[in-house]
């Protein structure tokens, strides 16, 4: 028997222990994802991330204006790349209409490719160098566009056979066209009458190493601030500036490099790149600069912030500035194309920052004479100006990452502390552990801008509930959870029975027990106490040694004595002494295994012999009798409540109540209480554990056991009726219909 204990034992342990090594596993993996910043999850996270962005103010603090480079300006002014003459127009038209600051986010590095151009001044060099080119005759044909007075001119000209005369006609109207079409003079034009125009530079990021030191140009110089070399800002070695006549008349040059996230979105902002020694700002960060009166050189670099006049941006991993992506209304947009066409109100850019920019991020060799990378969209730059501007910082703190990977430590804990016990308890607490973490998350973005992840620990929950689910699923129940209708017979009587076992809607382990032994015309219920698994020891082991005691039968009888009656019959004797023989090897089995100490059971037995039933009692199982249209309960509970109720002892232990007065396994000795039966035909007996009479009335049992008239579907609907009752405890239930002999 003790072999067959350790077995039993071993077996549950494993159990539990491969559910706490799953639950450690997954939580590592969660929290190495966390630090890592792995894909998938990391993707969730970024959407939590911008739901709660979406919750922040929907309306831009500050006074940002977007002029788009969109479709409709395309359908317009033509294809994209548009002439430059275009800009230089747009930059006239805010200029007239007070925009405060311009950033033009397009970078133009070379001169526009201009073939007319090219052509005409060929044409001129060669009239410079050789006027006898102008032959008469050829004139005419061409200038096919001349007014009549040009072509009076030209003809005067060559009749008086001046060279000279004709050239000093045609050259002013070659000049004339020249600047005409020369894109980047007009650009250049409207750059110099205009000093608060942004432009971008663009880097190639890369590790720096080339260590190079070139002469750095003027313009540049003066938009970089010295590196220290420990700023560990990202590095590159390769850097696209504006045309040096463009860039000479910047208000200032910052970069328009753009991180962007595992799903497109761009949600930093690198502050600096380190360049030759330099550190070189954003654009957004120089246009808020502008904005705030401030230059570069106002402007502290510390080990994990920035500080700006009386703002300190903070720096989260990358040493980035997170910015709060905000909605497409949040900033007013002018169509590119009716700022060009002066359709716009004249008061739309008055005191404003004007962005010029692409709304969608696209590859930088998409735009002409631009490096390989990627522009962001014009709102990137609009949020980064945004969030310096109206303070709305998002940090991470240094003990984000340890509280992150705390929570989910403490809900892997949760879950194996209570998931075999209190399978409710586990979900509740771990629900309530990640719904404060999110009320904390939410609440401190919102009011403080702190960053904490809320995926991580909902991944990991996610993922630990299926796992340990699939498990209980997979590992192995007792076979042996219901007895169908079966019949067996006494002299007198038909007895047809059936049982059925159920572990309920809360335990995730059943430690009731029954026995059903149709050739001892034996039924049995109990109910198994203790710690850990050695309650279902108890009960498995006391319903198994009944039976095999009474199929051993008595030599010694002196037991017998301690009955409390001398009436019984020898059957009742002997199941009396079967208990009480149960009851010691119980104990014994107890004492010998330290794991096993204090276990325990109640137990209710039914005998059948002749035309009566047997009934030895420990316990709070229940015997209950239905005969015609009543029921009566045949055993009395062994617990505080009925004990003192008894005794007319006062009942100031009610939390006591349940508590039981006498259990099989316990004490070395035990009386069981015995009875006995005289059957009729027609009678219904039933026998129970606490977890049916718990759930569901005695009024409800009747009606169950004569509707159905079968044990068996009598057993079932009881279980359910206990389940469905909120099934609090493992739920036994053996049922036997008796009826006379033909
Ligand atoms: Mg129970």
């Amino acid at each position: 028997m003790i072999m067959y204990l350790h077995i039993d034992k071993r077996h549950m342990k494993r159990f539990s222990l491969i559910n706490s090594l799953l639950l450690a596993v997954l939580a590592v993996a969660v929290i190495a994802a966390l630090v890592a910043a792995w894909e998938p999850i990391e993707r969730l996270e970024l959407k939590l991330y911008d739901l709660r962005a979406s919750l922040t103010s929907k309306s831009s603090l500050t006074s940002v204006v977007i002029v788009s480079i969109d479709q409709e300006s395309a359908n317009r002014l033509g294809g994209w790349p548009w002439p430059r003459t275009y800009f230089a127009q747009a930059i006239h038209q805010l200029q007239e209409r007070g925009a405060k600051q311009i950033g033009l986010s397009v970078l133009y590095a070379e001169n526009d490719p201009n073939p007319g151009l090219w052509e005409i001044r060929d044409i001129i060099r060669k009239i410079e160098t050789d006027p006898g080119l102008l032959r008469p005759g050829q004139i005419t044909a061409l200038f096919p566009q001349l007014q009549e007075t040009e072509k009076r001119q030209i003809r005067k000209a060559i009749v008086s056979s001046s060279l000279s005369a004709l050239r000093n006609v045609v050259l002013p109207l070659l000049k004339e066209a020249e600047k005409r079409i020369d894109s980047d003079t007009a650009l250049l034009s409207a750059l110099a009458a205009a000093p608060n125009v942004v432009q971008p530079i663009a880097f190639i990021l890369g590790d720096g190493g080339a260590k190079r030191n070139p002469p750095v140009p003027d313009y540049l110089q003066r938009n970089s601030l010295p590196a220290s070399g420990t700023e560990r800002f990202s590095t590159s070695d390769t850097l696209s500036a504006p045309l040096p006549e463009y860039a000479r008349l910047a208000a200032a040059l910052g970069h328009i490099n753009a991180l962007r996230d595992s799903d497109g979105i761009v949600r930093s902002d690198l502050l600096f790149i380190a360049f030759n020694n330099s550190l070189y700002p954003s654009f957004g960060l120089q246009l808020a600069l502008k904005e705030l009166n401030l230059s570069l050189h106002d402007v502290r670099i510390e080990e994990n912030r920035v500080i700006l006049g009386d703002r300190i941006l903070p720096l989260i991993e990358g040493k980035k500035v997170q910015i709060v992506p905000r909605t497409a209304s949040a900033y007013p947009i002018v169509s590119f194309a009716d700022l060009v066409d002066g359709k716009v109100d004249a008061n739309a850019f008055r005191n404003k920052i004007v962005l010029i920019g692409h709304r969608h991020s696209m590859p930088l060799e998409m735009l002409p004479a631009q490096p390989v990378g990627m522009l962001p969209s014009v709102d990137a730059i609009a949020h980064v100006v945004d969030v310096v501007l109206s303070k709305s910082f998002v940090s991470r703190p240094a003990w984000a990452v340890a509280a992150e990977a705390s929570v989910i430590a403490l809900l892997a804990l949760m879950l194996a502390a209570f998931w075999s016990a209190r399978l409710q308890l586990a979900l509740i607490t771990s629900l309530a552990i990640l719904f404060i973490w999110t009320a904390i998350s939410f609440s401190l973005f919102l009011t403080q801008g702190v960053w904490l992840k809320i995926a991580h620990p909902m991944v990991f929950f996610a993922l630990a509930l299926g796992v340990l689910f699939i498990r209980t699923a997979l590992v192995p129940q007792r076979s042996e959870d219901a007895v169908g209708s079966e019949f067996f017979d006494t002299t007198d009587f038909r007895v047809r029975f059936a049982a059925k076992t159920d572990t309920g809607m809360v335990r995730d382990r059943n430690e009731d027990s029954y026995c059903a032994d149709k050739h001892l015309g034996l039924l049995a219920v109990a109910d198994g106490v203790g710690g850990r698994a050695s309650g279902a020891v108890a009960s498995r082991m006391t319903a198994d040694l009944v039976t095999e005691n009474l199929k051993k039968g008595f030599p010694d009888v002196s037991d017998a004595v301690k009955l409390t009656r001398s009436d019984l019959s020898e059957t009742t004797k002997s199941l009396g002494m079967a208990v009480m023989a149960a009851n010691k090897s119980v104990h014994a089995t107890a004492e010998l295994n330290p794991q096993l100490r204090n276990m325990g059971t109640t137990l209710t037995a039914m005998l059948f012999d002749g035309n009566r039933a047997s009934i030895a009692h420990v316990g709070d199982c229940r015997a209950y009798l239905i005969r015609h249209i009543s029921i009566e309960q045949l055993t009395d509970d062994h617990t505080v409540a009925v004990e003192h109720s008894k005794r007319g002892l006062s009942e100031d232990m009610a939390q006591m109540r349940h508590v039981l007065t006498r259990a099989i396994g316990i004490t070395p000795d035990i009386v069981p209480d015995v009875d006995e039966l005289t059957l009729t035909d027609g009678d219904i007996l039933l026998i129970c554990s606490d977890g049916l009479f718990n759930m569901v009335s005695d009024g409800e049992i009747l009606a169950v056991v004569k509707s159905t008239g079968d044990p068996f579907r009598a057993c079932t609907r009881l279980v359910e009726l206990a389940n469905s009752n909120g099934g609090h405890d493992n739920t036994t239930v053996v049922v036997a219909y008796i009826e006379k002999r033909r």
